[in-house]
């Protein structure tokens, strides 16, 4: 039997393996040359106060004991299975690809956007304030909007079996095993485009097709039961459709309104990207003018009631990057990754407030239940009309927007597009921008320096969830109105984040595979 302990040390002793293992070695009272091999389960930091610990739980395998067997997949050929459509290829369209390869069917993926290579130019050109593919950009192509995302593989799921499973999944297409074990496991922007080539060269030689470029326009829905969907003039049939197109995909919501499939409104969140140097919130949650060389760059996490409503830091991502995610030019709209090594010099994350169905309620009877995604659009054409050209980003210092003072220059930032002094806290609407600037007095409260003008809001942050819900039938999953149509993912309104879209996205294949289409 393998013994587990835990240690708790300074960050430099947790980075030293040779000083955990002898000591390690000493708590459990073996010779450390017993020890065949040492496995870090767990490792978390401490920084409640100074000087900040590191938490190490190690597995310790001695002499003989047998040691865990390296993470493998079988993937077998369903060349020739039954074809189930799936559209989109983003964390739930991939992951219920994978599924229903394990489960003998064989998933044709259809992806609006190009694949990882050239999405990557295409994304590079949009940081260069040059035109917006509306079809390939940091929303839509290969791996969806996790592909060039911050890859923070956290959950509020129950199900650990199926989270473990998907970290393990991730892994074996090349993810670094410290996802396993991580307390707030992260995988990297320069990374993930690596690990999505793999999981799509994976479905293709288990026999799935995936067909880039290949935009859905239409369903083929007849009596009350889908047969496939339409690229263009071209019908794509299926025994079932996934339907794992992502929260930015407005053009669907609208076919699917339009051909008289139930869409129900919900709430969802917006708000800014709030952007801080990197040392200053290092300093504050570290307790220390640096954070010297064994400690990443330090995070927070913010959560408070303004008036009876939520205000909420959300996506945060240390040594990270804002980053242009809108899918149109006639929209502003920001988000945050970070490279694995997350060494920038900013720390950036969402800070986002609830927007209730009721907040929309004054454009139901023009849009039904798309009136949250037209408000939601509203939000993000006033800060393009309040940006600059191209991509140019509106921006406040954080005292000023607290203060409603007008900001005559802003820092550096690490938003490559540049930035342009704007009034957030007067044109944005004031349930949201009340709601931020009474928050973020609050968030100073618990850490000293958050609200400063060293730092900056740019607008805005409007994609965190989706606006409308594309219901489901709870015990099968179709759709109530439309069977074998499953949505999924984050844009039916069922996840929100990689890990929890995956997940959603191997829920649908064992729903279809229990059906036996
Ligand atoms: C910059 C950024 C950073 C993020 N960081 C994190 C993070 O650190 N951790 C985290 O958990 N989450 C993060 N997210 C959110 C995460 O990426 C999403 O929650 C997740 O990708 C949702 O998965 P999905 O499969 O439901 O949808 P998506 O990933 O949005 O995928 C939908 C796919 O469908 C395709 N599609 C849309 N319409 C059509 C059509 N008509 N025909 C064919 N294909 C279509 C799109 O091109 C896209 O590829 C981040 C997002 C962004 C943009």
């Amino acid at each position: 039997m393998s013994k587990t302990i835990t240690l708790t040390l300074s960050p430099k002793q947790a980075a030293d393996v040779s000083y955990y293992t002898s000591e390690a070695a000493r708590c459990v009272g073996v010779r450390e040359d017993n020890i065949a091999l040492v496995r870090v389960v767990k490792r978390s930091i401490d920084a409640r106060r100074s000087p900040v610990k590191v938490n190490l739980s190690l597995e310790l395998f001695i002499d003989n004991e047998p040691q865990p067997e390296p993470i493998h997949f079988d993937y077998g050929d369903v060349s020739h299975a039954t074809q189930v459509v799936v559209v989109g290829s983003g964390p739930a369209g991939l992951f219920a690809a994978l599924r229903l390869i394990e489960l003998g069917y064989k998933p044709i993926i259809l992806e609006r956007g190009r694949e990882v290579l050239p999405r990557k130019q295409d994304i590079a050109q949009i940081n260069r304030n040059n035109a917006i593919n509306p079809d390939s950009n940091y929303a839509f192509g290969a791996g969806g909007a996790g592909t060039f995302s911050d890859g923070k593989l956290f959950t509020r799921s129950k199900k650990r079996g199926d989270y473990n499973k998907a970290l393990q999944t991730l892994v074996f297409h090349g993810a670094s095993p410290e996802i396993l074990y991580e307390a707030h496991p992260h995988i990297g922007t320069d990374r993930l485009p690596r690990i999505i080539t793999n999981i799509c060269e994976q479905i293709v030689r288990a026999g799935g097709e995936i067909h880039f470029e290949s935009r859905v326009t239409g369903f083929e829905i007849k009596q009350g039961r889908i047969r496939g969907v339409r690229v263009g003039d071209t019908l794509v049939e299926g025994a079932a459709v996934v339907l794992a197109t992502g929260h930015s995909a407005k053009d669907i919501y609208y076919t699917l309104h339009r051909d008289g499939v139930r869409l129900e409104a919900k709430a969802f969140a917006m708000g800014v990207r709030i952007e801080h140097p990197q040392r200053l919130i290092d300093s504050i949650q570290y307790h220390a003018p640096h954070r010297g060389d064994y400690l990443p760059a330090a995070s927070y996490s913010l959560v408070n009631q303004v008036q009876g409503r939520g205000v909420y830091s959300f996506c945060m991502c240390p040594g990270g990057f804002i980053v242009p995610a809108m899918t149109s030019a006639s929209e502003s709209v920001v988000n945050g990754m970070s490279p694995s090594q997350r060494s920038s010099h900013w720390a950036n994350s969402g800070l986002v407030t609830e927007i209730r169905v009721e907040d929309f309620a004054h454009l139901e009877a023009e849009y039904g239940p798309l009136a949250g995604l037209k408000y939601q659009q509203q939000l993000e054409q006033l800060a393009r009309e309040n940006g600059g050209e191209g991509q140019i980003a509106p921006a406040q210092r954080i005292g000023d927007f607290v203060r409603g003072k007008s900001s005559t220059s802003l820092p550096p930032t690490s938003y490559l597009p540049g930035l342009v002094c704007s009034r957030l806290d007067e044109w944005m609407p004031r349930l949201i921008s009340d709601a931020l600037r009474e928050g973020i007095a609050t968030f100073d409260r618990r850490m000293r320096g958050y609200m400063t003008n060293e730092g900056i809001v740019v607008g805005v942050e409007s994609r965190t969830s989706t606006p409308v819900r594309i219901p489901r039938d709870k015990d099968t999953l179709q759709h109530p109105q439309v069977e074998g149509l499953y949505p999924t993912g984050e844009g039916a309104g069922y996840a929100g984040g990689i890990i929890s879209a995956a997940l959603d996205g191997e829920r649908i294949a064992d729903a279809i595979a229990q059906r036996k289409p």
